[in-house]
């Protein structure tokens, strides 16, 4: 029996649906399926939130990075700087835009991309950087642009587990020349299917996005007239009506989820359990709640027998994923060490503090297994 799952997006579709479906039944009668004004409405909302002219909305976050890409003129030749823990749909989209990802180790302590990390992975083929911000939070953005500028590199935010993250104030989305969001159902802002966008503040970026994800239209040009060849990457009409609906309630569940986070912080850091740490001047979202221990996959396991759902944020490293090992070069021993370690907690908005304690209450019940496996590994 599941007593604290993982996520719960039944619960949050409980609490809009009122809101949102006299909109569908208005939407589904008017015929405007692809595109359309709630998309439109959907796409202003978006760009608003994140303090950015303009979003595109796209069908996925992965088609969100790649056409991003592409829009930007990176392609074949061309090398993009990606961490190596993230989900892999970021180096992924790189290949697939025809450049090749050059792996960068991450932090120790955020597990995020650093400027000496960057830096070491910059070449003079390196066209762009991807800065993940990766579990909810940002890294440190100053110093990471100020090393992409110096090299004369373009930076890109996959900002797809970072809706409303904040660094120093200023929102995801709002740092690189454009940044790119997911819309999969588990994000902290998920439709009810696949769904993505680009922010950006580049007037012709946006446009070119648009195009590149709608056949190669232009803005203006006739149904059958094609400037560019491009891809059937759109939003659909009944994607954005959740999405608005949903963003309506995006600061609450945010909320809500820092608190949930500080009621685990509280609890796990008295038990000696070591939680990702909160980068300096980072407005953190959680989208997810990662914890690192050793004998992991021990730990998941006795908690799942608990009705405890957890994940795993990654398991293995974009640069030891098979089919992109052939563009990783030499170790990248931080991301190794803690793809062995890493465990996610569940952590949702409509989570009670009591799952809070259940979860705590379970590790606290294994800590003498997790300590013995931890001296196990160190005398290794
Ligand atoms: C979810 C995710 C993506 C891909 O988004 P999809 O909408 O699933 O294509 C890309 N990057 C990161 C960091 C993600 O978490």
């Amino acid at each position: 029996m599941i007593t604290v799952p993982f996520t719960d997006l039944s619960a949050m579709t409980r609490q809009i649906w009122p809101s949102i479906e006299p909109v569908y039944l208005s939407c589904l009668l008017d015929g405007n399926y692809i595109g359309g004004p709630a998309v439109e409405s959907f796409e202003r909302e978006w760009a608003a939130y994140c303090g950015t002219d303009h979003a595109v909305g796209v069908a996925n976050g992965t088609d969100a990075l790649q056409l991003t890409l592409t829009a930007l003129g990176v392609g074949p030749g061309d090398e993009v700087v990606v961490p190596a823990n993230t989900f892999v749909a970021t180096a992924a989209a790189v290949v697939r835009a025809g450049a090749a990802p050059r792996f960068a180790d991450v932090s120790d302590e955020t597990l995020l991309m650093t400027p000496e990390t960057l830096r070491a992975a910059i070449t003079p083929c390196t066209r762009a950087v991807m800065i993940v911000h990766l579990y909810g939070q940002m890294p440190d953005m100053a110093a990471l642009l100020a090393v992409a500028d110096k090299a004369g590199i373009l930076v890109i935010e996959d900002a797809a587990q970072a809706h409303g993250a904040e660094w120093a104030g200023r929102r995801a989305g709002s740092f690189g020349a454009a940044a790119c969001f997911s819309f999969y159902p588990g994000k902290n802002l998920g439709a009810f299917g696949d769904a993505g966008a680009v922010v950006t503040s580049r007037p012709e970026l946006a446009d070119r996005v648009r195009a590149l994800a709608n056949h190669g239209r232009s803005h203006g040009s006739s149904h059958y007239e094609h400037e560019v060849v491009g891809t059937n990457s759109r939003l659909d009409a009944l994607q954005a009506i959740a999405l608005s609906g949903k963003l309506a309630h995006l600061d609450a569940w945010t909320q809500r989820r820092i608190d949930l986070a500080a009621r685990y912080r509280a609890r796990l850091s008295d038990m000696g359990l070591k939680l990702v740490s909160v980068a300096p001047r980072a407005r953190h979202v959680y989208h997810l709640l990662v914890v690192r221990t050793a004998g992991r996959d021990g730990v998941r396991a006795e908690l799942g027998r608990r009705g405890i759902q957890t994940g795993v944020h990654y398991p293995v490293p974009c640069h030891l994923q098979p089919p992109l090992r052939r563009f990783a070069d030499g170790p990248l021993p931080v991301a190794e060490q803690a793809a062995q370690e890493l465990l996610s907690l569940p952590l949702f908005p409509h989570m009670t503090d009591d799952q809070v304690d259940l979860t705590c209450d379970a590790l606290g019940d294994m800590l003498p297994a997790i300590s013995a496996s931890r001296e196990f590994s160190r005398g290794r």
